[in-house]
């Protein structure tokens, strides 16, 4: 990258998410000049965290941080600690209780199974056998783990999440989860887990510190202005708007989500209930205490109902089906046609990123800037 020159900065950061603070971070530390721009009146994009009667809420959905990257474990531990929060969710499925993910706490509870080679048994049993790699999300989880599994557990969660039939979604978004023979309850595998100490906020503010930030401010509105300022650009917003839509619009999946501060300590007894019935229409309800091993005297609970994205809603969830895998391919071969601009993140890049995935990227990409 070079020196700026005639140019009043480096870089200008578009977006003050993960992604595009750990940009920043990079350039900054290694003294360059960089400018961020958030539309929002917030740091931190969808990892937002705020108090509420001293309790922190995930104000955009449950977050746990895990990785088995050393070097994103090793960043982030430079501007927060994290506690021993380890996830283990559980289903609720018309009222019956499971544990997530599959493991033999499920299949027992299911089917009343004891050991490994009962479980394996009765899934072999129900697993479906095909002649081909499985296609779909409902082939992939059918050939996975059985019909039982399937229809308690993913189904009537998955065509809520998505607003989609399981067979026309892509199968890697069930690969996500652990399916294992072992009485072990952690959704993650990773070594690396847990929950800013003081939430992920305060984290972001500490990766911005000496970074030049302007809130509320959106840089397509006003983009031949921010061009002007610096030589090259990083934007972690969604590409098709980039682009203003020309190649068609990406489609994404939104959540409504519903806050309750209830007066009492213990709502749910756990940090996340999924609801997997397709008839409870939320997904998934959280009492952010659990995420700290709260005290407090009251608890609030959010339920998060999945909705289809409009251009007046927070685009949360790249939905990377057929359609918008071909309309992505356009963007992308555009994308790599720019000079002065780098396509990074959740939106930046349309990918199903994890934290770990978007600090990794954003890693990746400082990287190459400072070599530039
Ligand atoms: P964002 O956080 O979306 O940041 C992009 C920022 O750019 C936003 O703040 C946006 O306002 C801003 N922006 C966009 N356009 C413009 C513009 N034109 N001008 C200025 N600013 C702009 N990951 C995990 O590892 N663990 C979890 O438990 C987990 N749970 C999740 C739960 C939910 C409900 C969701 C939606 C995601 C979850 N994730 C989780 C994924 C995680 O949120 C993302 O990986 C991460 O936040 C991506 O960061 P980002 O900076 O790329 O994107
Ligand atoms: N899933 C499911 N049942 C559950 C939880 C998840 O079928 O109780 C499926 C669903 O298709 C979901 C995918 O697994 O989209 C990935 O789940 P994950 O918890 O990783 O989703 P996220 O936290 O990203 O919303």
């Amino acid at each position: 990258m070079r020196r700026a020159g005639k140019w009043e900065y480096d870089a200008v950061v578009v977006g003050a998410g993960l992604t595009g603070a750990t940009i920043a971070q990079r350039l900054t530390e290694q003294g360059k000049r960089c400018l961020v721009l958030e539309k929002r009146p917030h740091i931190a994009g969808n990892v937002y965290d705020v108090e509420i009667d001293g309790i922190r809420v995930h104000r955009y959905g449950a977050h746990i941080f895990h990785t088995s990257d050393r070097r994103v474990w090793e960043f982030v531990s430079r501007f927060t600690g994290f506690n021993h929060y380890i996830h283990a969710p559980m289903a609720n499925f018309h009222g019956r209780i499971c544990n997530l993910p599959f493991n033999m706490n499920t299949f027992s509870r299911l089917w009343g199974v004891v050991s490994p080679e009962e479980a394996e048994e009765k899934i072999r049993e129900q697993r479906v056998v095909y002649d081909h790699e499985p296609r779909n999300l409902e082939e992939q989880a059918l050939s996975l783990a059985g019909r039982d599994i399937y229809e308690t557990l993913i189904r009537g969660y998955t065509e809520k999440q998505w607003g989609r039939p399981c067979t026309q979604l892509p199968a890697f978004l069930i690969r996500r989860l652990p399916f294992r023979f072992t009485y072990d309850n952690r959704y993650f595998s990773e070594p690396y887990q847990g929950i800013p100490a003081e939430g992920y906020t305060k984290m972001v503010e500490r990766m911005l510190e000496g970074t030049e930030l302007r809130l509320n401010t959106d840089y397509l509105s006003r983009r031949s202005d921010f061009d002007s300022l610096a030589e090259r650009i990083v934007f972690t917003g969604p590409i098709d708007a980039f682009f203003a839509c020309s190649e068609g619009r990406l489609q994404y999946r939104t959540l409504r989500f519903e806050d309750e501060r209830l007066d009492m300590p213990n709502w749910q007894g756990t940090a996340v209930m999924n609801y997997t019935d397709a008839d409870t229409p939320y997904t998934r309800i959280i009492e952010h205490k659990h995420f700290c091993f709260g005290q407090q005297p009251n608890t609030v609970i959010t339920k998060e109902y999945p909705m289809e994205w409009t251009p007046e809603a927070e685009p949360y969830y790249p939905i990377n089906d057929e359609r918008n895998s071909a309309i992505l391919e356009r963007y992308r071969e555009r994308a790599g046609r720019q000079t002065k601009v780098s396509f990074c993140g959740r939106l930046g890049e349309y990918r199903y990123y994890n934290m770990d995935q978007a600090i990794g990227a954003a890693l990746a990409l400082a990287d190459r800037l400072l070599k530039e």
